[in-house]
């Protein structure tokens, strides 16, 4: 099937794989050209790092790649050939509803249109469509090719049918789909933001230092990863967007997001894409060093 894909940043990216992976074809779209070409440089590597490993057959990286189309434009020649829209922009309620007006116009009327929204109301985002019902949540996790889940979010007037077509279609790309409500942060973030936060005042109130606090979660509560790596790693900025529809959604101070990650967020320090969060990431480098700004 074509798919279109809207957002080439760190999930867009995934997606784009993932899809292009299992033989569909792949329209990815940005604003910006150098994150287009960020992604499908990324993808290369992803798809060798999958090849070194044995998961999928090195001779098909360049027909993989080849699936993959972008654009920086929203072109309706190019969108309509696609039966499914799988929109991953930056976490705005206002930029997402302008997509997805967009796509509405844009994209012929049985397309399916899924946002891969982290917390935003996909019942809001529906509203800016004349096809509310063909509206839903498709939340993978990052990173996209490695992460079995995938969230589904069906919005107050999603249909039965594109429910199960995005169950089904989640499914065929080796996932586990897993339906949820329109709640605020849905399933996986209305319990992890919350940690996270947590494990930000934790480090504000002076308790512990980044290291402690991550080794804590890590070797006592056996998390992969501990939550400011992990806050890094999703994104500073994506963190707070999330908190906020959270305090927004739920009207309870308890979500309130942490003053030293608003101020992170306004540095610009918002962890892996841009260098530095929690910790200081240099290409090239595998060691894990915490920023200067949270040194003792
Ligand atoms: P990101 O900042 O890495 O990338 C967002 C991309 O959207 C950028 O490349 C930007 O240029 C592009 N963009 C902005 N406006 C656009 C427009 N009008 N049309 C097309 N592209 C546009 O963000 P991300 O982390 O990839 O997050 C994308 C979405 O996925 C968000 O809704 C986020 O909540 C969700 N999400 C993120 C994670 C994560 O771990 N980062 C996990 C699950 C879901």
């Amino acid at each position: 099937m074509n798919v279109a894909v809207i957002g080439a940043g760190t999930m867009g990216n995934g997606i784009a794989h993932v899809f292009a992976q299992f033989g569909h074809q792949v329209l990815l779209i940005d604003v910006a050209q150098e994150r287009l070409n960020m992604a499908l440089a990324t993808i290369e590597k992803n798809l060798q790092r999958q090849a070194d490993k044995g998961v999928l057959p090195a001779e098909e990286i360049p027909l993989v790649l080849q699936r993959i189309q972008t654009s920086t434009e929203y072109k309706e020649h190019l969108l309509e050939p696609c039966a499914l829209v799988v929109e991953a922009a930056t976490e705005n309620t206002v930029l997402k509803t302008e997509i997805f007006r967009s796509l509405d116009s844009l994209c012929k009327p049985s397309c399916i249109l899924a946002t891969n929204t982290s917390s935003i109301s996909i019942t809001q985002i529906a509203a800016a469509t004349k096809r509310p019902d063909k509206v839903i949540g498709m939340h993978f996790m990052n990173p996209v090719p490695v992460m079995k889940l995938v969230e589904v979010i069906r919005g107050y007037s999603t249909s039965d049918d594109t429910c199960r077509f995005i169950m089904e279609t989640a499914r065929s790309l080796g996932k586990t789909p897993v339906e949820v409500r329109d709640m605020p942060g849905f399933v996986a973030n209305k319990i992890l933001m919350p940690m996270i936060n947590e494990a930000i005042i934790t480090l504000w109130e002076g308790t512990a230092g980044v290291e402690e606090i991550d080794t804590v979660m890590k070797l006592g509560m056996a998390h992969p990863m501990g939550p400011l790596q992990l806050a890094d790693f999703i994104g500073l900025d994506v963190c707070l967007a999330i908190l906020r529809v959270l305090h927004e959604g739920f009207g309870n101070p308890k979500y309130a997001p942490c003053p030293l990650l608003v101020n992170m967020v306004t540095a610009g320090k918002l962890g892996v894409k841009s260098g530095e969060g929690f910790y200081i990431y240099t290409p090239g480098s595998k060691e894990l060093k915490v920023s200067p700004s949270f040194h003792k």
